[in-house]
């Protein structure tokens, strides 16, 4: 039925999907609240809201406090009339996700990006993915409502693209028509777009950032990416759907400083990511520094993320100093980036944060130490979010829905 009422053109079909998405981003309305925030009539809303919950696809989920008279009932959606699907795509791992309509996951797939990750191997486990968790959950294919991709950029959303990503442990990821590939196995509604926008705004629905609307979502691994949110808004660089992505990886923290990947010299890549991390920890471990990590490998070219990791937590001094000091430039850039925007919170995910507690301390102290400076007022709140690994694909099943309730 929400398929149907999704088709609609006509006005009154319009006044329902504003109605429908009203309820599906606060639920618990009453017909009053929905009547206001869709500016509609509230005799016109209420006729809308009964039509709604006649077929099924809103239910009254309580009532409003009331000092006498009749209580107003609340309303909500009814999250198993129809699934989405979630996909995001990183260069760790790969993660598809079947969700009811308020996004709360049913069934989860992870898969671990290696060198035998490419397109075609990745497009078939999804496809199959799907097809089995649907069958396993006894959901017909015509409810799925549709399926939202979230991948790393550069990428052409509009027409469904992902572009040149770099760094991705398997070859073959360029060009690839991903909505149309996976549209050949799926007759519903595909949709694609940067997972730290998904990211981002799986947060603000029913994550860390519930009551923000200006909000930074950083993802620090082998990349750096990021997601902007103003004043309730998903910031995108000029150029639209062919714009590419923020490049706060290229954001310079130290004009004297080592060259980066791009030419120039002093970006934030090559101080505080995954590569530049180990690169750092290598150059000390060859020049004889002493470290626990030369008791860990035969030889330092073997030395991983991994390994500083648990060198971290034995209070390895070289590697400690080596993650402040890469910290040191984080947080500067994000000082940068807090003195420009203004943001009430910023989410710092990714291995990078989610492993290294010290960096991630030391990140937000940097940050604070610079920015406090010029705005001593402004208050920050730093997360490292709710929704950890699943939120861009959570977010993907959301864009799908705000795109089929949008048109
Ligand atoms: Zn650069």
């Amino acid at each position: 039925m929400l398929k149907e009422i999704l088709e609609l053109t006509t006005q009154k079909g319009i006044n329902l999907k504003e109605v429908y998405n009203v309820v599906r981003n606060e639920s618990d309305l009453t017909k009053v609240e929905i009547a206001e925030k869709t500016n509609l009539k509230f005799s016109t809303c209420a006729r809308l809201i009964e039509e709604l919950v006649e077929i099924g696809l809103l239910y009254e989920s309580g009532e409003a406090h009331s000092s006498g008279g009749r209580k107003a009932k609340k309303y909500a959606i009814t999250s198993t009339t129809n699934y989405v699907v979630g996909i995001d795509i990183s260069r760790t791992f790969s993660k598809v996700l079947l969700m009811t309509l308020d996004l709360n996951p049913i069934e989860e797939q992870r898969f671990e990006m290696n060198e035998t990750s490419t397109p075609d191997v990745m497009i078939k486990f999804y496809i199959n993915t799907i097809h089995t968790m649907l069958k396993k959950n006894g959901i017909e294919e015509s409810s799925l409502l549709g399926i939202g991709i979230s991948a790393i950029g550069p990428l052409d959303t509009k027409n469904g693209i992902i572009k040149k990503p770099l760094h991705f442990p398997a070859s073959g990821w360029e060009d690839i028509p991903i909505v149309d590939r996976v549209k050949e196995y799926f007759d519903t509604e595909v949709v694609l777009d940067y997972g730290e926008n998904s990211a981002l705004s799986a947060e603000q629905r029913q994550g860390a950032a519930k009551s923000d609307s200006s909000i930074f979502h950083i993802n620090k691994g082998v990349g750096i990416r990021l997601g902007i949110m103003l004043n309730g808004e998903i910031l995108r660089p000029r150029g639209g759907d062919k714009g590419g992505a923020f490049g706060q990886g290229h954001m310079v923290v130290d004009i004297h400083g080592r060259k980066c990947t791009c030419g120039n010299y002093g970006c934030m890549n090559a101080y505080s990511t995954i590569p530049a991390l180990v690169k750092e920890v290598k150059n000390h471990l060859k020049r004889g520094a002493d470290s626990v990590i030369h008791d860990q490998v035969d030889n330092v070219s073997e030395v991983s993320f991994s390994h500083i990791v648990s060198a971290i937590e034995e209070k390895d001094q070289l590697c400690e100093q080596i993650v402040k000091d890469t910290a040191y430039y984080s947080g500067t850039g994000l000082a940068n980036l807090i003195t420009i925007f203004h943001p009430s919170k910023i989410i710092l995910s990714g291995p990078m944060y989610r492993e290294l507690k010290l960096f991630y301390d030391m990140s937000i102290e940097t940050a604070m130490n610079r920015y406090k400076k010029l705005f001593p007022d402004l208050e920050v709140t730093f997360t490292q979010g709710e929704l950890g690994e699943n939120a861009a694909a959570i977010g993907a099943g959301g864009i799908v829905l705000d795109y089929l309730l949008s048109v």
